[in-house]
């Protein structure tokens, strides 16, 4: 087999990601938290693309749908109406011999995934039905045996000397009050919903919602995971996007599922492939969850998560009315055409689909990652090579285009300038005149810039420039007139909105 057109291993990815500016283990100089990731130059527009396109598709694209952004701080009260101080927990599991810790239900479901591959997809569904019973009665013992009985090694030591099963709960705490050290802790939200909820009556009061209607948000979270593995796939700190959306108790069915095949429509307008996403419904459903469907990527890792879809019913509503004492109400004033009365008050339903930014991340760097045999040159300079670059869809490149002059005189390093200036207001771009055009390129080609703007000795006598395309590595000339245009078609959020 061909090596550059084998799947890249998730070790190539963080490779790149790294020495290109995309994400760096956090405080790296001190060999790294474990678990928490900082976002590069490149990252960092990446990552704004990303939540920016999101963020668009839900408020812009949406009538009916408004943002907030809440803080990260709540009253400790929320988290017990959400039930995340009781039930926000992970069964743990540690080995006696090698000291690891995992986390009992996955070690089940790779159990489980392990039957799937093998060609046995019933062994496995009933696995994770079982797990799924055995987790929603809490029964830890069993959940124990079940590792047992299904002889589950450490993948360290190759033991099945097993601890039992404990509950670890995963919400970080800190001091709240500098004064008064009984004060209850306050928690880092483990996630950003909780801040839509109490928000709720605020955001239909000021902006006059009518439901159905949803309330969006994007925001950092934290979660004090066991086990903090496959890069930032899963992390300590991270960021969520979420949108709750409320609607009359009975619609909800409806709504999840517009709401199921519209979350999927964005994956694919974003460029994953369809082959690599899958919904994969909940074995085991939350203390809050009537209904819960995973949208899931296939990353170098497998099949995994990477967005959730739970219709929540009124659960979240009704528990901080319960505990704040405030009445969480709607008047619906629509008529009731089996009553011919007024819908009248009720506690809305809610739909909630929930992505991570950093899933998401990953998954388009997965994606764009590309590694493909080229040929150069001619007769005896003739050779093969492998050009690694990102095939980034154009809207979500940290660079749109880089502006190079040929060479470093006769007035192209100026005009290079001017261009870089006139189109500045509308892209980010770089300016590079350094080194031999072939390895600028490169250098653009891996960061997954779209198009290389080079001005020649013709720019000069007739304003046009060559663009050269990443993706195709052709070269056409253009007018310098029409760049503007060009790019900003071929970089628009249209066109991928109108995918949608
Ligand atoms: P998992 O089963 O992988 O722990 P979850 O079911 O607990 O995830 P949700 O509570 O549904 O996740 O959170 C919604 C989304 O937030 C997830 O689909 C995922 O994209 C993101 N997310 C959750 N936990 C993490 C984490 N530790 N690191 C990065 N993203 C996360």
């Amino acid at each position: 087999m061909n090596p550059a057109s084998e799947p890249a291993q998730l070790k190539d990815i963080v490779a790149h990601a790294k020495e290109y500016g995309f994400v760096f283990q956090s405080s790296e100089i001190y060999d790294g938290l474990a678990a928490v990731y900082d976002y590069g130059p490149n990252g960092v527009e990446l990552k704004n693309n990303l939540k920016r396109l999101w963020w668009e598709a839900m408020t812009q694209l949406n009538g009916n749908v408004v943002g907030i952004d809440a803080a990260i701080f709540m009253d400790p009260r929320t988290w017990e109406a959400s039930g995340h101080i009781a039930g926000f927990n992970d069964p743990l599991i540690d080995n006696l011999d090698s000291k690891k810790r995992y986390r009992a239900d996955v070690l089940l479901e790779e159990k489980a995934a392990e039957y799937e591959n093998a060609g046995d997809p019933a062994r496995g569904a009933a696995l994770t039905a079982e797990m799924g019973r055995l987790l929603t009665a809490n029964d830890l013992a069993g959940v124990r045996q079940l590792i047992l009985d299904e002889k589950i090694l450490c993948p360290v030591s190759k033991t099945g000397n097993w601890t039992e099963v404990r509950q670890f709960n995963l919400m970080f705490s800190t001091q709240g009050s500098a004064v008064d050290s009984d004060a209850p802790p306050v928690y880092l939200r483990p996630e950003t919903a909780q801040g839509i909820f109490v928000n709720f009556l605020n955001v239909q009061k000021s902006a006059r919602m009518k439901v159905p209607f949803g309330i969006a948000q994007i925001g950092k979270a934290f979660r004090n995971e066991i086990v903090a593995r496959q890069f930032i796939f899963r992390m300590r700190e991270f960021e969520q996007m979420e949108m709750q959306f409320f609607v009359r108790p009975g619609t909800e069915g409806e709504w999840y599922d517009t709401w199921k095949a519209a979350r999927r429509r964005f994956h694919e307008a974003l460029g994953l492939p369809a082959a690599k996403l899958r919904f994969h419904d909940h074995d085991k459903l939350a203390h809050y969850a009537k209904a819960a469907v995973d949208i899931e990527y296939e990353f170098p890792f497998g099949f995994k998560e990477m967005e959730g879809i739970h219709s929540r019913g009124d659960f979240d509503l009704t528990q901080h009315q319960n505990l704040s004492r405030k009445k969480q109400q709607y008047f619906d004033a629509d008529i009731d055409p089996a009553t011919g009365k007024a819908y009248g008050n009720y506690v809305p339903f809610v739909v909630e689909t929930s992505v991570g930014a950093d899933r998401l991340f990953l998954a388009t760097m997965c994606n764009a990652f590309t590694e493909e045999t080229i040929t150069e040159g001619e007769g005896e300079t003739l050779q093969t090579k492998t050009r690694t670059f990102l095939k980034l869809p154009p809207a979500l490149a940290p660079v749109k285009a880089a502006i190079f002059p040929l060479v470093r005189k006769d007035g192209m390093p100026e005009k290079a300038q001017e261009i870089f200036d006139a189109l500045k207001f509308d892209f980010r771009l770089v300016l590079e005149e350094r080194d031999a055009i072939g390895k600028r390129y490169t250098r653009q080609d891996l960061i997954g810039t779209p198009f290389c703007i080079v001005v020649d000795g013709q720019t000069l006598e007739d304003e046009t420039v060559t663009v050269r395309h990443r993706d195709s590595r052709e070269q056409t000339r253009m007018p310098i007139s029409e760049l503007r245009a060009y790019i900003g078609e071929a970089v628009s959020f249209r066109r991928i909105f109108e995918q949608l």
